[in-house]
């Protein structure tokens, strides 16, 4: 036997797993049978070219617990190693992932939560373990090794034949974590069980376990005696096998797609779409991505699960990986899983990749040429996708400038023109001789703004108007500016020119007339309400109602403001213009009514324009108090 020091940096590393608190203890696993699906594929392609090398019987990676002397161990028939692979591998760090785990060693002893975030290899095996052995063997030659270390600097080698052949196994001796009452029982059956689902219910070689299941006695009546049982040890298989991803679209059935949706999207219901996508080339993966058919209950709440899972190679990473997709997108459910990335790398440098901002790119080009595609030939489905997520996907109109046109393209809108959803470019199509932009306005609902006195003069010119319900419009529309060359226009801002040079001229030349004869009543009205609007004026926007409050270019429309305070925030008041409609009659009588009552009725005017744009009254009690009084006065 010898006994040999550890590298330093191997070392430092064990340091840091036996002494730092580390709250995430159960990935040692996860990494040790890695690291047996790893030797296993090995020896796979080794026996390609070398037929000594096959396996006895099938590839497979064991698991054993015994609760009575604490120890796991993990064992697999892969490639094995010989008694200088040992010290290379084992004693000695030459492989990237230990490297970058070290190169952040010093952030990890300020914060040790963040080694549960690191692959990290073999060496995981200390985080549980006051002491590993590690019997191996390589495949093709007949001489086993014996490795055992407690991390403590030094580690002994000695040969060792291994009766059950080439393959490696290795065992701990699990420590006690008294101060730690969160720890598990990690040679609990169960334990094991739900630590395999986790991370690597998907790998292809089969992790077994053998279990014990106790059986009652019966007695002459079928009855169960008391204390009395019979054992029998059953092989399980502990993983799925299924990573339907890595296969080809023709290989899987719709059900398997709907239960594999169900597992990974934690959904009870199937998918509504599901969008199965290898990418080749430099940056490989395989996704398999689902739209769920109903909005998630934890949609909306700030700390929402979003995005895929992660896999690399079939090894469960991250789930929840919100840098594969783009807010905008953050509906998608399933998996990507890499061939590129690396197994131990920390999700603090996955968010830095290259690679995985490849990923992302790559896969929202597939889901908008999806979308793309279905808006063309399966407009029914878009829609429901687009009702439940549509609001969603808007937003990136304003925060995904490189991909502003496509959403664009594919976004529904509600119409005045229509009961169905349209498009922008249906919407053009549709634009009548001489009307110069999409015209659009905002509010809480159809119903409110189908009727509002904004719309009277588009529908008077037949002007298809769209209707905008999501709060999110307020911050879409800012963004969304021009479509087609055509501007995108609300109707409730100031300077809407509807009309062509010739009709304008005309209104002008009416308007001018009309300021003259109601100038008086214009700034009375103007004085009472100076301290609400900042500015009234003629305009031939309106046809059937008196007036409407407008915002300036520049500034928020109301809603906006109502939406920014009802979510707390303090909203930028701007007044606003109350524009008159020159024609109605209520301002040939206010002419002859007195001071007293044009003030009375300037204030109701107001009150009339705050109700119709759907902003709440400052004083309801003494609107209705206005009305009443109008009505008994008049
Ligand atoms: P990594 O897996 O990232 O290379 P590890 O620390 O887990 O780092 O392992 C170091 C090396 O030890 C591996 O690259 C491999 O060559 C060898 N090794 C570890 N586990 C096994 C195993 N079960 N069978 C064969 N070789 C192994």
């Amino acid at each position: 036997m010898e006994t040999l020091q550890f590298q330093a940096e191997v070392k430092q590393i064990l340091d840091l797993m036996i002494h730092s608190l580390y709250s995430q203890k159960e990935i040692f696993l996860r990494e040790l049978v890695s690291n047996g699906a790893d030797a296993l594929e090995k020896r796979r392609v080794g026996a390609l070219e070398n037929t000594e090398l096959g396996f006895e019987g099938e590839g497979v990676i064991r698991i054993s617990a015994d609760k009575a002397s604490k120890t796991i161990s993990i064992s697999d028939n892969g490639i094995g190693m010989t008694k200088a692979e040992v010290i290379k591998n084992i004693g000695t760090i030459a492989h990237s992932g230990t490297k970058a785990f070290l190169e952040n060693a010093q952030k990890m002893k300020e914060n040790p939560e963040l080694i549960g975030q690191f692959g990290v290899g073999f060496y995981s095996a200390f985080i549980v373990a006051d002491k590993v052995t590690l019997h191996t063997m390589r495949a093709g030659t007949s001489e086993g090794t014996v490795w055992q270390s407690s991390g403590d600097g030094t580690y002994s080698v000695d040969t060792l034949p291994r009766t059950e052949g080439a393959g490696t196994t290795i065992t701990l001796h699990l420590k006690e974590f008294n101060d730690d009452d969160t720890a598990e029982d990690f040679t609990d059956e169960w334990v094991i069980r739900r630590i395999v689902r986790k991370y690597s219910d998907f790998l292809e070689w089969p992790i077994m376990m053998k279990v014990e299941r106790k059986n009652p006695v019966l007695d002459a009546d079928g009855k169960a005696i008391e204390g009395e049982y019979t054992t029998t040890e059953n092989d399980e298989t502990l993983n799925s096998r299924k990573a339907l991803w890595r296969k080809t679209p023709a290989e899987v059935k719709p059900e398997e797609y709907a239960e594999f949706y169900k597992q990974v999207g934690r959904d009870w219901t199937d998918p509504l779409d599901t969008i199965h996508y290898k990418a080749e080339g430099t940056n490989q993966f395989s996704s398999l991505l689902f739209i769920p058919t109903n909005v998630p209950f934890d949609y909306n709440q700030r700390d929402a699960r979003m995005g895929p899972s992660l896999y690399v190679k079939k090894v469960f990473i991250s789930d929840n990986c919100q840098d594969l997709t783009p807010l905008w997108l953050r509906f998608i459910k399933g998996v990507i899983d890499s061939d590129d990335l690396p197994l131990n790398v920390s999700r603090e440098i996955l968010q830095k990749d290259r690679r995985l901002a490849a990923i992302n790119k790559a896969v929202t080009g597939k889901l908008i040429r999806h979308f793309e595609n279905l808006l063309k030939n399966d407009r029914e489905k878009w829609t429901k996708i687009w009702n439940l997520f549509g609001s969603t996907i808007k937003e990136g109109i304003a925060t995904d400038g490189s991909h502003r046109e496509s959403i664009e393209k594919i976004s529904l809108f509600k119409s005045s023109a229509q009961e169905d959803l349209t498009t922008l470019d249906e919407y053009v199509s549709r634009m009548k001789d001489g009307q110069k932009a999409i015209y659009f306005i905002t509010g809480d609902s159809i119903e409110a703004l189908k009727d509002s006195p904004y719309m009277e003069s588009l529908v008077k010119k037949s002007y298809e108007v769209l209707f905008l319900t999501d709060a999110v419009d307020e911050w879409v529309t800012q963004h969304l500016t021009t479509f087609a060359d055509k501007p995108v226009v609300s109707i409730t801002k100031e300077n809407l020119e509807l009309n062509t040079e010739d009709e304008k001229k005309e209104a002008e030349k009416i308007l001018k007339t009309k300021e003259a004869d109601l100038k008086e009543i214009t700034s009375s009205i103007q004085d009472s309400l100076q301290e609400y609007v900042k500015e009234v004026r003629l305009s031939d926007r309106l046809v059937d109602s008196p007036v409407c409050l407008v915002s300036g270019s520049w500034d928020s429309s109301a809603r906006m403001e109502r939406i920014m305070e009802s979510m707390g925030q303090k909203a930028p008041k701007s007044k606003r213009i109350l524009e008159i409609n020159p024609t109605h009659p209520i301002f040939e009588r206010m002419k002859s009514i007195s001071a007293e009552q044009k003030k009375e009725w300037a204030d109701i005017l107001y009150n009339q324009a705050l109700l119709s744009e759907g902003s709440p009254l400052k004083d309801p009690m003494k609107f209705a108090r206005q009305v009443a009084n109008l009505m008994t006065h008049n």
